[in-house]
């Protein structure tokens, strides 16, 4: 058993349930975030007395996902207070059409014709049914190998969900990856459709609430410092040196954030060779988004996630996160966030991102009539380097970043650009899991 801490680099989802399996068995870690604020990319800032998300966090799966797993695993998922989100529509210009949670919802989903729905069925149908395993088949596969054969309006569903997916196309998304979700989303394979998000407002509240258990665990979670260097001596970790200067001695070092940007930040030349820092590169893929959230002065709808279908929409989705829980928002107004995917140009150019804007505020005038009346502001975000949540086909699951590396000893890679399921902060927690019997084996040597 090592003497030193082990010390992990971020404190967002990944770094954050490393550390909280860690402490339960007793290991002392020492987390080192540059931000001053947990959560990396889930992080809230509070504006106007609301509190905002760093574009639109929901936890897929709800307590089937990765993140209720690891809190369970260590007895805390009391501590966070989930609100279902489970009030979904589509809306196609002249009406809203209930979302289907499960599979057999299909077949009742107004959204598209009868005889669609039935070819929609015939895809998902085996999807759902099949093993986790037999998907790996199909993970160099785009979705759009199935959808291109489908009609008009089935299509238009795929198109849809793949914001749910957290893709921005369809031929972004591997077949495998989608099985897998349409596989944790069916409840005869013990799965849920529904997604969560922490009832007392903002995501990070998840990264919070872990934190606070490695602190009263005696471990340390520091803010506000950098890891520089990660120190390799004859293939083997001795320690990190911080922006500051200082040196923490350590023979077990987990890197939380994207392994692409690591493996070119933390190192010498040739701790790594050539091909593996290719292949890993490869993983650096990204989407743009722009995200407004606008704050209203009353409610204009009283479902919480409205999905515009057609590509006449520029706004892909419509959250409304004070229906989600009212604790984001101060007493009589409410705030929601419209989403869409962008070319990375359109991001650094200010006109093109106003011009965005105007366009969801129209959409959502003639959507509710109440829209312009009820405005209180509006605040823009653009994304243009999102470390893209899927990919592509063939970078996913088993084909990310592994986390460990046969050159240095004591040298763990965790987060959502390493080995796991593929969406989001639910594939953060998920490597935590995969990663934790190695970085025991490691620790008990
Ligand atoms: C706009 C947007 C919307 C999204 N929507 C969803 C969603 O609805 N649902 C979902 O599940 N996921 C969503 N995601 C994805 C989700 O945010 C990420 O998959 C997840 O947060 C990644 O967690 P992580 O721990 O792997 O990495 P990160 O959250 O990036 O954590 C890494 C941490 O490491 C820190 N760090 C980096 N370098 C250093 C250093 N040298 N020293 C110290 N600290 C360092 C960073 O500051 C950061 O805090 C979204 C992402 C974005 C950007």
């Amino acid at each position: 058993m090592t003497k030193h801490p082990v010390v992990i680099i971020g404190a967002g989802i990944g770094g954050l349930s490393t550390g909280l399996l860690l402490v339960n068995k007793n290991i002392n870690v020492k987390i080192f975030e540059k931000s001053r604020q947990v959560g990396g990319r889930t992080s809230s800032i509070l504006y106007k007395n609301h509190i905002l998300d760093n574009g639109f966090h929901i936890m897929p799966f709800y307590k089937k996902s990765a993140i209720y797993q690891v809190m369970k695993d260590v007895n805390i998922e009391s501590r966070l207070k989930l609100a279902i989100v489970g009030d979904i529509a589509f809306y196609d210009g002249s009406g809203f059409h209930k979302y289907p949670k499960g599979i057999l919802d299909v077949l009742q989903m107004s959204l598209i014709p009868f005889r669609s729905r039935l070819s929609l069925l015939r895809i998902l149908l085996p999807m759902a049914f099949t093993s986790m395993k037999k998907t790996e088949e199909l993970d160099k596969t785009p979705l759009t190998q199935v959808t291109k054969r489908l009609d008009y309006h089935s299509k238009r569903f795929f198109d849809a969900v793949c914001m749910l997916a957290f893709a921005d196309t369809t031929d972004h998304i591997s077949l495998g990856e989608f099985a897998r979700t349409i596989i944790r989303a069916n409840p005869f394979k013990g799965g849920t459709s529904e997604f969560a998000y922490p009832d007392m407002g903002g995501y990070d509240r998840i990264s919070q609430v872990m934190a606070d258990y490695i602190t009263e665990k005696k471990s340390d979670v520091i803010l506000g410092k950098s890891v520089k260097k990660i120190s390799i001596s004859d293939g083997k970790v001795t320690g990190v040196i911080l922006t500051d200067g200082t040196n923490v001695e350590t023979n077990c070092v987990v890197i939380s954030f994207p392994a692409y940007h690591a493996i070119n930040q933390l190192f010498d030349e040739g701790v790594f060779d050539k091909e593996f820092i290719t292949q890993t590169n490869r993983l650096n893929k990204t989407t743009s988004v722009v995200e407004v959230h606008f704050a209203l002065s009353k409610q204009i709808d009283s479902r919480q996630v409205v999905f515009p279908v057609g590509k006449d929409y520029v706004s892909k989705g419509i959250f409304f996160i004070s229906n989600i829980t009212p604790s984001v928002s101060p007493p009589g107004e409410h705030l929601i966030i419209v989403g869409t995917p962008v070319k990375p140009e359109e991001t650094d150019n200010p006109s093109r991102i106003k011009e965005i804007v105007e366009q969801m505020k129209k959409e959502l005038s003639e959507i509710y009539p109440d829209f312009n009346m009820a405005l209180l502001w509006e605040r823009g975000m653009a994304w243009k380097l999102v470390e893209a949540v899927v990919k592509e086909p063939g970078l996913v699951w088993k084909n990310k970043m592994p986390h460990s590396v046969k050159n240095v000893d004591g040298l763990f890679f965790v987060g959502d650009s390493t080995i796991s399921y593929g969406i989001g902060t639910d594939s953060a927690a998920h490597s935590s899991i995969l990663a934790h019997p190695k970085l025991m084996n490691f620790l008990d040597r």
